[in-house]
């Protein structure tokens, strides 16, 4: 059975060519970069190489790129690691109600630690109030954080405006653009934003790497201490191969891409909206909508169900966020969103990659028609 693979916004097929250029990084450039060496220097030319790809990707300067092993460590650095820069009577931190996990119980741990947590709520489309969020940051603000492109549902945050008004209170302004790095520009030298997580695994690249960009004279504090890497800011001896694949990926990404995800995405939209009871979660708007997302709900029937018979015919797709697939409590994001029990327990999450195919989309969909039929048909409603 050939596997249609429609979860990339959970993680991507590494590329072949990031795959041979890791595989050189073990093979014979395995030196640590921290050695003086011959071996060491060149592992250290390939890392700094990588880090200036990185930085001109968002037309950062090369310095204001520090590595990390993905977007969860990003998201736990910029947060723990200004509060506890930050002056000591200063503990406010403003977050959505839409967050990655990893930015919602880091600010549920800051809490315990005495940080006082504001969660913005969005509206039905998923879009953040920025006027609302405005009138939030008070004296005692230190930092907003916002998820730029949602995991889940798709949605695009206005970065531009809300950093508008970051840099006018002086606050700082975190994104999580793990789902959005590449795919939305992000210019730091038009925007004002002062830290941004990125990781590799969504982009093709390899798994456990990512970034943390942090603006010049940022006030942060380390998480982790020891071999003083990454300008103190990160010990450890870097993921030398996985910061160069990280690289090759963001190198090899073409806009092109882009566009062909985008209609893509639209003929999925368009197809499955045809089947009876059938929603779109997130917007409608295909510029602010991430451009390999889908989110759907189905009236009476259960997206596990749809998964797992999905699932058997050999296509992947997501109930929801990989990490909270298993809570039966009713998903946070579209609890959010307002989107009652009758749909929401019938969600399915489709995200597609640069290398889906016309001939999957219509496999799913036919699949998937099928499969709600199927299951309406024996259901006891
Ligand atoms: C995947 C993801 C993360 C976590 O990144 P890892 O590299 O898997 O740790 C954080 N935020 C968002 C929005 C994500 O999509």
């Amino acid at each position: 059975m050939k596997e249609i693979y429609l979860d990339n916004a959970s993680t991507t097929k590494t590329d072949e060519e990031v795959i041979k250029t890791i595989k050189k990084y073990y093979a014979d450039d395995y030196g640590n970069p921290s050695s003086i060496h011959y071996k060491g220097q060149k592992a250290r030319e390939s890392v700094e190489k990588s880090r200036k790809i990185i930085a001109e990707s968002i037309n950062a300067d090369a310095d204001e790129i520090f590595f990390t092993s993905g977007g969860t460590e990003s998201n736990n650095l910029a947060l723990k690691g200004i509060f506890f820069a930050s002056n000591k009577d200063k503990k406010h931190i403003i977050t959505t109600s839409i967050e990655h996990k990893s930015v919602i119980e880091s600010c549920g741990w800051l809490k315990e630690e005495g940080a006082v947590i504001s969660y913005i709520d969005v509206d039905s489309e998923g879009f953040l109030d920025s006027e609302k969020l405005k009138k939030e940051i008070n004296e005692n603000t230190i930092l907003v954080s916002v998820i730029h492109g949602n995991n889940e549902i798709g949605t695009i945050q206005d970065i531009e405006k809300i950093g508008e008004i970051c840099k006018e209170k002086g606050v700082y302004f975190h994104i999580d653009a793990c789902q959005s790095y590449l795919k939305k520009e992000i210019n730091v030298k038009k925007m004002n934003i002062d830290l941004i997580s990125m990781n590799s695994h969504k982009i093709h690249g390899p798994k456990g790497v990512g970034a943390l960009y942090i603006k010049k004279n940022t006030k942060i504090k380390p998480l982790f201490h020891g071999g003083h890497q990454e300008s103190g800011l990160r010990s450890g001896t870097e993921n030398v191969a996985g910061i160069v694949g990280f690289a090759k990926a963001v190198e090899i990404w073409k806009k092109s891409d882009i566009e062909k995800m985008k209609e893509l995405n639209k003929l999925l939209i368009d197809s499955v909206l045809k089947i009876e009871g059938s929603v779109l979660n997130g917007t409608k708007n295909t510029e602010k909508r991430l451009c390999n997302n889908t989110h759907f709900s189905f009236k009476r029937v259960e997206g596990e169900s749809i998964l797992g018979l999905l699932n058997e015919e050999g296509i992947f797709i997501s109930t929801g966020s990989a990490c909270s697939e298993r809570n039966i409590e009713q998903n946070y994001v579209l609890k959010a969103i307002g989107l009652n029990h009758e749909y929401s327990n019938g969600s399915i999450r489709v995200t597609i990659s640069k290398f889906t195919t016309k001939e999957e989309i219509e496999t799913l969909v036919k699949k998937l028609s099928e499969v709600i039929s199927k299951l309406r048909s024996i259901s006891p409603i």
